[in-house]
């Protein structure tokens, strides 16, 4: 694609969103490393040592579950069903923004990185319309296997790889959680609602808020519904940029 048509086709996508135009924000053209503050915890290079401290601890930490879970993990039948290897995660152990999904796909599965399919292409989109690079946040899973054949998540399953989930975001102690789709929110807000019931809210977890919003999927098919997903993550936005207390909800 070259570069004409790659702008059309952000600005169609911006416009999807419901973007009503380039901002005029100066804020808005900071270059993504400048931003690594605000998604991505302490700043890339950083001479700080206490928050180097904090980046190795956090680092070590995730790295500790990705150990304990293992690259055959066999904690629950996805294991015997066609997976090609366990999806872990991705991107800046220290992020304050993370995203959380369902399972792999095909893609996801192939390339043993969450949301590279078009659904993760989407996500990648949206993570830069809020200004942040992919590589700031941190991008996981409830399930770590593919299912078969796209399958949703079964409860033996959730039930068995969701700690690993859990203690992910214990390391990374991320300010803001946006859960992408109905079973990231009912596993991390231990609830049986939809998400079209839980979206447009802001709930709490642990020390951080969290997010409902519509799987990347689910606004493939339903693209009407971008729109919704685009406030879900200005609300995000706003509460990474906002100094507040994080316990009160809304
Ligand atoms: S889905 Fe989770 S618990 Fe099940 S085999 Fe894969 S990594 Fe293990």
């Amino acid at each position: 694609m070259d570069l004409g048509a790659a702008l059309a086709d952000h600005l169609e996508f911006l416009g999807e969103l419901g973007v009503p135009g380039l901002s005029e924000d100066p804020a808005w053209r900071e270059r993504p490393g400048e931003r690594t503050a605000q998604a991505g915890g302490t700043a890339a290079g950083s001479q700080d040592e206490g928050a180097e401290v904090a980046s190795n601890t956090a680092g070590a930490e995730l790295e500790a579950v990705r150990l304990e879970l293992g690259e055959d993990c066999d904690r629950c039948k996805l294991h015997r069903l066609g997976r090609r290897q366990v999806v872990f995660g991705v991107g800046n152990p220290e992020a304050r923004l993370m995203f959380v999904g369902e399972a792999p796909g095909r893609d996801e599965d192939e390339q043993g990185i969450p949301f590279v399919g078009r659904a993760g292409q989407l996500l990648t989109k949206m993570i830069e319309a809020m200004g942040y690079r992919r590589d700031e946040v941190y991008i996981a899973n409830v399930i770590k296997c593919r299912p078969p054949e796209n399958r949703n998540p079964q409860p033996d399953e959730v039930f068995a790889c969701e700690p690993f989930l859990f203690r992910q975001v214990e390391a990374i102690r991320p300010a803001v959680i946006v859960a992408l789709g109905t079973f990231a929110a009912q596993a991390l807000l231990k609830t049986q609602d939809s998400i079209s019931r839980l979206r447009g809210r802001v709930f709490k977890y642990g020390g951080a808020r969290l997010i409902p919003t519509f799987h990347p999927a689910y606004l493939l098919r339903s693209p009407e519904r971008k729109r919704d997903a685009w406030e879900d993550l200005k609300r995000a936005k706003a509460l990474l940029e906002q100094d507040g207390d994080p316990s009160s909800e809304t």
